[in-house]
Parts: C-alpha cells; structure tokens; sequence
C-alpha cells in the first residue's frame, strides 16, 4: 500500500503534488510529506501524522517552492505512525530525498552495515535504508553514476521495493519499480511518476507502466532503462480511457455511495466483454482439470460464489481458495491446473504470491482485474477486465458486483448457454435502479433497528456468500461486530448467541433456499432474535422487509442492499466510510 507521486516540470510542484496526493490517499493515511528541490536547489521537506488535509493545516505543504518534487502518503508497516517515520526520507548530505511503496525484507542486515560506515538514522522505517545505501555508494562511485548504483541496489536489497529518489544536484527523479505498481505519466513538458494512474488524470492520459527491474530517469525527458542490463529501452506508451471525472465525487458525499451508485449503469459495460477475449477463457476453463480461484477479502466473496454458480449453472467443480492460503494447496497444482486470480486493483500482493508459485508448477494463469496495465492482468495467459472505472474508496463495492456478474456469466458459457445468462443478467441490470431507490428506507433500517453492536446475516447457498460480504461490509467500515452464517449452521453454534433482542439480517431469494431459509428464521424467532427479511416476497416470518424485485439469480440483487446499509451504519456511527480505520485499498504487502 502507500502511495507515491513525483512531479517534473515547468510548473511549482508541491501545489501538484497535493492534489494528486490526495487522490492516492486510499493506499494509505496514516501520515504524509513532500519533499521539493527549492530555488536555492536544496531539498525542502515537510511531513506529519494524519490525512493530507489536516497535515496541509499544520505545515502547509503548498508553500514548498521549486518545479521538482516528490510526495508519500503512508500505510504503516514498519515503524510506528510518527512523523519521524513519515517519508520521504534524506540522505546524510540532504543530497537525495526518497519515498517508497514495499518492505525492504533485508533492512536489518543493510541498516546495521551503514550505521557502521557511519550514516545517521532518524526513523525505524525499512524504507530510510535505500535512501543511505545510494548515498553511501555514491560516495565511492567515481563516475557517480546513479542508474549503475540504483542496479546494484537492486542487486543487494530484498523484498519489494518500489521507489522515488529526488536528486537536487541533478535536480532529476530516478523512479524505480520492484513488485508495487509505479506509472509514469507523460505530459505536456511534464512528467509524473506515481502508483496510480487516477492521481496524474487530470494532467495527462498517456503513460508508461513501469515492470519490475524498470528505472525511468525524468528531467525535461523521460528515459525508461532496464537495470538487469543497464540498457535504455523504448516502452510502450498506453493511452488510459479512464477520466479524472470518473475519479472524483461528482457531488456524492463519499466515493462509497458514488461507486455504489454507479452500479447501475457499469454493470451494463461489465456485461458487455469482448466476445472472442470471453470464448478464449470459456475455453481454458472448460477445459482444464482442475481450478483454483484466488481472492483476498472482498474478491474471496466473489470467489466463493463463483464456485457455487460453476457447480449450479456449469456443474463445473472450482475450488475458491484465499490468496494468503495458496501456499496450502500448493501440492494440488500442476501443468493442467488453472489459477484464476481475482482482484480489483490487480496488485493484491497475497494474490500474486501464489500466481508466483503456481507458475512454478506449470499452472496457466487467467485473471478477471478492473486495473488496465495491472501486475496481475500481466502476468496472466488470458484475462478479462471489470470495466467498472476507477474505484477509489477503500471498501469494494462496484468492483464487487462486476466480479459477480462476469463470473456468473462465464458460468453460463461454460454450460453452453451463454445468452440465457446474458438475459438473466441483464434482467438484473435492468432494475438495479429499483434497488438504489430503496436508500430511504435502508436510511431508516439503519438508524432504528440495525444500529446495535452485533449483527447476524443469514443465507444459504448463494445467498451465502453475499451474506458474507455483507458481514465484511459491515465491520470494514461501520466498524459494528457482525457474523455470517450458512443457515443450516446456526444449530451448530450461534442459535447460542440468539437472545431477544438480537437483529439478523435473513437474505431470502425465491429459489431452492427458500423453505430451508424460513426454517432458519423459525428457529431465531423462536429465541427472541428479530428478523430483517431480504426478498422478492414479503412473508409473515419478517419482522422489517426490504423488498426487491424478483428475478432469476435474485441473491446479486442483495449486493447493493447490504453496501448501502454499511455505508449508512457507518455514516450514521459517525465514520467516514471511504478511509476504513487501518485498512487501505490496494493492498500490495504480504
Ligand atoms: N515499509 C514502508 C513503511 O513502513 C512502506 C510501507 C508500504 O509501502 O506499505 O513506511
């Protein structure tokens, strides 16, 4: 996570830098800095603990002079959240400043041998390392050749480790990339060089996305070397289709209920996928033996009901697996195995791990991603996007749902029947607007019954699932305890919880599920529990019902349901639902 930004040009940077700053503050907000080549061309720092704003408030980042300059906002992993441990980070001589995206694994070993040599360290961080290490072999470099000192840390370090070096002798920036993303934005007589593409839109479409062992130089030029040979290289420039519109929050009060809200018209383009791209991966996981489907958080859902809709629909077995428990089935995977990686950001670290070691063995790797130019997009054989525009809260919403209907319609497809899936989902699409109109009373839900310190959601088979992801809705962001279970468990276990007095959310589509579901309310009502009914029909065992239209496949449209709810929970209890305390999106470590 972190995100990093670095701006080049004829303009006064740090006005820049905020701006975009600001834009990548969903990698991570736990403090910030700018860093600038002033005037008298010495490096210029500011930095504190908090949002952007806040901190703005207190150091004023605007008032750094100079054209040159680079910016952090951090996600914490190795130090405490204090401003000495804030990038960017300088040198001894203030030669260099540099931020970073990554956990340099072998800090500890590097950090002792330069504190022997005699550097003076101001933070814990791992991150303060690189910026010492290139200082420390440019002192003993008799050509003082950064690119050739920036292979040979490459060389030396370990982990991952993406990075911005400000040099204010050069007055250039070297932006490496090693395992997070890094994209140079190429402008008018101005460069950027961030981890996302959202934070330069504004300025300029047209970029290079950086691979890892890619080190681009920018002064009044941009010169992309490879360090594995030293060589300069000519990269490919992508036009991006995104829009800094897409990127901003349109009057909503949130980016949660924006992303919520757009729904409605992307799910129509996550429908509308490229019909040779969807044959070819029809045909790969038609044909394959066995499937892995590797999700972290919010994917994993997605994950998960995917393999119920490939067993209901296709009679096709997958077997959903976390991205941070691949390595348990590590021994299952072959040359005839399919790994197939969701992730909305495609960066998701965990996820990339195990398409690492699944490549190891053979497998072939197809990838379902919403972020063009993704680690994970290529490092697959075949993939398909999300088409859902940028998201930028950190809570998944859109993203969600796009996942869901592509994967249901890729269950279609394999059971040959693609345009009845095609019609089901499009019936979905079609009244998804019906169910944004249902805020008001999901509003009221919210603040008179739902507000209380434990919730239950029940659901049964792809119901479950979604009931899942409401759970992890609910506590991402509303911060409210809440647990979700299959309704057939409930004797097992939690029926012992149910007391009066004590709300559970019953998710009740018209299908096979229905009479077992009404069972399961039984028993809670039974207990006291009180009852929230999610369905297409209105039954007397509900104590509160939020209607939805009935159509095939009926459990998707509980999805918007459930986001709008944890987004009013959390609204209501005061949070601010795009910045979830300690999480970030993008989630690029391990
Ligand atoms: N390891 C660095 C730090 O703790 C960067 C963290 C990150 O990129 O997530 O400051």
């Amino acid at each position: 996570m972190c995100g990093i930004i670095g701006y080049v040009g004829k303009k006064t940077a740090s006005p820049i830098l905020y701006d975009s700053l600001k834009k990548l503050e969903y990698r991570g907000y736990d403090s910030c800095g700018v860093a600038t080549v002033n005037g008298d061309g010495e490096i210029e720092l500011k930095k504190g603990v908090g949002r952007i704003e806040s901190v703005d408030k207190k150091v004023d980042f605007k008032s750094l002079t100079g054209k040159i300059g680079i910016a952090h906002t951090r996600w914490a992993t190795h130090g405490k959240v204090e401003t000495r441990n804030a990038h960017p980070f300088t040198s001894c001589n203030r030669h260099y400043a540099l931020v970073h995206n990554g956990i340099l694994e072998n800090y500890v070993e590097l950090k002792k041998e330069l504190v022997k040599k005699g550097h003076t360290f101001t933070s814990s961080t791992d991150t303060e390392v690189l910026v010492h290490l290139i200082e420390e072999k440019m002192a003993h470099d008799d050509n003082s050749n950064l690119i050739k000192i920036i292979t040979e840390v490459s060389q030396e370090a370990k982990g991952a480790f993406t990075f911005l070096l400000l040099d204010k002798v050069r007055k250039e920036i070297y932006a490496f990339r090693k395992d997070s993303p890094l994209i140079i934005g190429l402008g008018d007589n101005e460069f950027f060089a961030s981890s996302d593409i959202t934070s330069f839109l504004e300025y300029t479409n047209k970029a290079i996305i950086l691979e890892n062992y890619q080190l681009a130089v920018l002064n009044e030029d941009c010169i992309v070397y490879d360090v594995s040979t030293g060589l300069k290289i000519k990269p490919k420039v992508s036009t991006i289709d995104w829009t800094a519109e897409q990127a901003s929050k349109s009057g909503y009060p949130h980016f949660m209920l924006k992303e919520i809200f757009e729904e409605v018209e992307i799910s129509k383009h996550s429908l509308e996928q490229d019909p040779v791209k969807l044959k070819a991966m029809i045909e790969v996981l038609k044909k394959s033996k066995k499937v892995f489907i590797l999700g972290s958080g919010t994917s994993y859902r997605a994950c998960l009901l995917a393999s119920i809709y490939f067993a209901q629909i296709a009679g096709k077995q997958i077997t959903p697996v976390l991205g941070s428990e691949y390595k348990t089935y590590q021994n299952l995977v072959d040359k005839d195995t399919v790994i197939f990686a969701i992730s909305q950001s495609g960066e998701t670290a965990d996820v990339l791990e195990g398409i690492y070691l699944a490549k190891e063995k053979g497998a072939r790797v197809v990838s379902l991603v919403n972020v063009m130019g993704s680690t994970i997009m290529r490092e697959s054989d075949q993939y398909l996007t999300l088409n859902a525009g940028p998201e930028i809260a950190v809570a998944s919403t859109k993203a969600f749902t796009s996942q869901v209907l592509i994967l249901t319609l890729l269950a279609y497809g394999l059971a040959d029947k693609l345009n009845e899936g095609k019609d089901n989902l499009n019936e979905i699409v079609s009244v998804l607007d019906q169910v944004m109109n249902l805020s008001e009373t999901l509003v009221k839900l919210a603040k008179d019954v739902l507000n209380k310190d434990d919730l239950y959601l029940i659901g049964r088979g792809s119901s479950y699932p979604v009931a899942m992801e409401g759970e992890l809705k609910i506590k991402e962001i509303a911060y409210i305890h809440a647990d979700a279970l299959a309704g057939g468990e409930l004797k097992h276990h939690t029926l012992a919880l149910i007391v009066p007095g004590v709300t559970c959310l019953a998710l009740v589509p018209n299908d096979q599920t229905k009479d077992d579901m009404i069972n399961n309310i039984m028993q809670i009502k039974a207990r006291g529990g009180e009852i929230i009914g999610i369905s297409s029909e209105n039954l007397d065992v509900f104590d509160y019902y939020i209607p939805i239209p009935q159509v095939h496949l009926e459990s998707i449209l509980m999805i918007p349901v459930l986001q709008m709810i944890s987004y009013y929970l959390s609204v209501i209890r005061g949070n601010d639902p795009d910045f979830p305390r300690n999480l970030a999106k993008s989630v690029t470590v391990l």
